[in-house]
């Protein structure tokens, strides 16, 4: 089996198991407003533009069927990427794992003379955790999207794909700047576009005065080898074309095989996440071109767990994924917990699925069990994933109490047999009128029925029905 992404470095495993974190998240009602209030207002605004579309439906399925064919022949799709970014005049690596990318990122920014990075919105390199290593380095990652910065300023971590600082409100936003921003007006309100403004000056010095920019990849296009970056601030528009060395670091399953492949995503990503019709700043490049953008191109293609992913027949649907958040914005469990108790940078239902594939399913073993398998994940994916299809393949890979495979056994071995299925359906009855004790089942059960009711036996089963007929 390929390598699963390694321990110690990145932020794919979680201190603690999920119902722990998720316990204490629970507990944070300023958390839970902040998170519902904006969760309610995205689905929203995505419903109503997703309603425009007669063709939406058509679309999921052929954004699924690309993926399909994508990983289907993956190998093949990498290496024309690779043929073409390399005659374009960039520089392609390849690394195995979070160690080796972080490496590759860190000499090749050294090797500039650099000792800061600007930093365009990237869950590939938040996954690795590429600040800490550059950081290690004497080399400082600024974040330019605004609310990575408010994450970074806040010493904090993300808590949503795509609004990293979902968990913030206002109030609270101005009191990082207040705090960590050099500079900030002690006058400073709480006013989206005065927080904007600030930060805006902020930025703008420094996409000036840096010569070497980090991004990820939204997509790559492997017939022409050109990668594109949507985003919603211009932040990444600044960082892609103002520095003199651009670096970019890449899941391999990002690579679509031609530009008629990428026009199905481009309007099924801004729908399904934003809720916007048409994505405000999409970046497209292709190698150097002498007086025009960076000078110096490098493609990171990272794997960290991808190929062990890959692997697995059913597991490997959660590569289709191109990060949208809609099923985060539509997760009851999300919607009250936030994102931090899922422990990885990746929450809500598509982390519950690609987290414990990335690291083996061993270190994150709660968090196939972070769902109440409503399916309203798999309503919401724009290229169809079946999250709750994932939820229970991985289920079943996380190593079970032993009691619970012998309460199985019992089970399965009694409902195979008539006669001692009637009985225990009689005593299960008897149990009940004998005194009601509680909806609970007894130890070593109670941790099933610990969240649940168990439902009263019915006055008259069917077998006695047909019985009586
Ligand atoms: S799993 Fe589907 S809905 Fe969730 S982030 Fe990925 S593409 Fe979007």
């Amino acid at each position: 089996m390929p390598a699963t992404a390694p321990p110690g470095v990145g932020h794919l495993r979680g201190e603690e198991p999920f119902p722990v974190a998720a316990r204490r998240a629970l507990a944070d009602s300023q958390l839970r407003r902040n998170v519902g209030h904006a969760t309610t207002t995205i689905r929203a605004k995505s419903g109503a533009v997703i309603g425009e579309l007669p063709d939406w439906e058509h679309l999921r399925a052929a954004g699924s069927a690309i993926k399909a064919d994508v990983l289907a022949r993956l190998p093949e799709l990498l290496e024309q990427l690779e043929a073409k970014v390399t005659q374009a005049g960039g520089v392609v690596h390849w690394a195995a794992d979070a160690n080796e990318a972080n490496r590759i990122v860190t000499d090749l920014v050294s090797a500039t003379g650099s000792d800061r990075v600007i930093k365009v919105k990237s869950m590939a390199t938040q996954e690795i955790g590429l600040n800490e290593a550059l950081a290690d380095a004497g080399i400082e990652p600024v974040e330019t999207d605004l609310a990575e910065l408010i994450v970074q300023l806040g010493d904090d971590r993300p808590s949503h794909i795509l609004v990293p600082a979902i968990h913030r409100n206002r109030a609270e936003i101005r009191e990082i700047f207040l705090r960590a921003m050099p500079g900030v007006d002690p006058a400073l309100t709480d006013e989206p576009a005065a927080l904007a403004a600030v930060a805006r000056r902020y930025l703008r010095q420094t996409f000036l005065s840096t010569k070497v920019a980090v991004s990820g990849a939204n997509f790559a296009v492997a017939e022409t080898g050109t990668l594109a970056v949507v985003e919603s601030e211009g932040n990444g528009r600044m960082c892609l074309t103002l520095p003199e060395t651009l670096i970019t670091v890449m899941g391999i399953e990002k690579v679509v095989p031609t530009w008629r492949d990428l026009e199905v995503f481009l309007q099924l990503l801004p729908r399904a996440s934003t809720g916007e019709r048409m994505n405000p700043y999409t970046s497209m490049w292709t190698g150097v071109t002498p007086g025009d953008g960076p000078q110096a191109f490098h493609l990171v293609l990272l794997d960290n767990g991808r190929s062990a992913v890959l692997a697995d027949e059913v597991g490997r649907q959660a590569l289709h994924c191109i990060r949208c958040s809609a099923c985060l914005n539509v997760c009851p469990v999300y919607e009250r917990t936030g994102g931090h108790a899922y422990g990885s940078v990746y929450p809500g239902p598509i982390g519950a699925v690609l987290s414990p594939q990335l690291t083996g399913v061993a270190d994150n073993a709660s968090l196939p069990y972070a769902s109440s398998l409503c399916g309203a994940c798999y309503d919401a994916c724009p290229v169809k994933i079946n999250i709750p299809e994932l939820l229970v393949h991985l289920r079943d890979q996380v190593p079970h109490p032993r009691g619970e495979s012998v309460a199985m056994a019992a089970a399965a071995y009694t409902m195979d047999r008539p006669r001692l299925y009637e009985a225990a359906q009689r005593a299960a009855r008897l149990s009940r009128l004998a005194g009601r004790r509680g909806r609970g089942l007894p130890p070593p059960l109670n941790g099933w029925t610990a969240s649940r009711d168990l439902p009263d036996p019915p006055a008259q089963t069917f077998r006695d029905w047909w019985a009586e007929r």
